[in-house]
């Protein structure tokens, strides 16, 4: 997957290269590249912002570079792209996921008061946000963005199942984990756990997230709750055969 992100701080893109992402990197899975709006600033101080229109606090960045800038990196629009920002869609694991498919991928980091809307509308193709909190710049945003669909990318992390049995990828938040010592400072693991009986510890398992999915997510239980019912009523139907087949 190719990724490319415009941002005045290209310097804080340097703690990608560590960990799980950063080997990605180096395998050639993720070819992520950082660019500097400020290169492409026709100013003769290389100025990136401006003073608003009708006035206001703060500053916003002018359209000039941010537009030279993805125009030079995407000549052919070939990339998605994506401006941070808190007026975007919300991130989520479906969101993340549809990212994940995509090939090529330019991110758009703003700073100060946000971007003239004029490059918005000539640029963009989506605005995204990662919650409803407004930061000093969208290098952390897109940062958590590449972080969360990069574990989608094959090969990126080490078995499949990782990022299928975790929270929120079957809508239900993840179950408790537990490894050794079988026992610490008084407590013990969960018998069912060390039973070796692998369909019992997914029944266990299922039923551990269900709920703690109830009782500190009632809105993603709620979306779930249906499908939940669905399987319930499939093995109650499946027991009462196979009691009538014994009969
Ligand atoms: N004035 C803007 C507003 O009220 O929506 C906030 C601008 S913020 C100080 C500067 C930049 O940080 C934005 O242009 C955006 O790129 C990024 N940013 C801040 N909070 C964000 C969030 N929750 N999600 C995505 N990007 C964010």
């Amino acid at each position: 997957m190719k990724i490319k992100v415009a941002t005045l701080f290209p310097e804080m893109f340097d703690c990608m290269h560590v960990g799980i992402i950063g080997k990605a990197i180096e395998k050639g899975l993720l070819d992520l590249e950082c660019v500097n709006v400020r290169d492409y600033s026709k100013d003769k101080h290389r100025k990136t912002d401006d003073y608003p229109f009708g006035g206001g606090a703060g500053m916003v960045m002018t359209v000039q570079p941010l537009h030279d800038c993805v125009n030079a990196v995407d000549p052919q629009r070939e990339y998605k792209r994506i401006y941070l920002s808190p007026r975007g869609e919300t991130l989520s694991q479906r969101k993340v996921v549809e990212l994940s498919r995509e090939e090529k991928l330019l991110f758009v980091c703003g700073s100060y008061e946000g971007v003239d809307e004029r490059f918005i509308e000539l640029d963009v193709d989506e605005e995204l946000s990662i919650g409803d909190y407004v930061l000093t710049g969208g290098e952390l945003p897109c940062m958590v963005a590449i972080n969360a669909l990069a574990r989608y990318v094959d090969g990126v992390l080490g078995s499949e199942q990782s990022v299928e049995e975790e929270s929120f990828s079957a809508g239900l938040l993840e179950y408790p984990q537990y490894t050794r010592p079988a026992v610490f400072e008084g407590l013990a693991v969960p018998e069912i756990l060390l039973s070796g009986d692998h369909a019992k510890v997914n029944e266990w398992r299922k039923q551990r997230q269900i709920e703690i999915t109830k009782e500190r997510r009632p809105d993603l239980y709620e979306k779930i709750r249906p499908v939940l019912e669905a399987e319930e009523a499939g093995r109650r139907k499946k027991r009462k055969k196979g009691g009538k087949t014994n009969e």
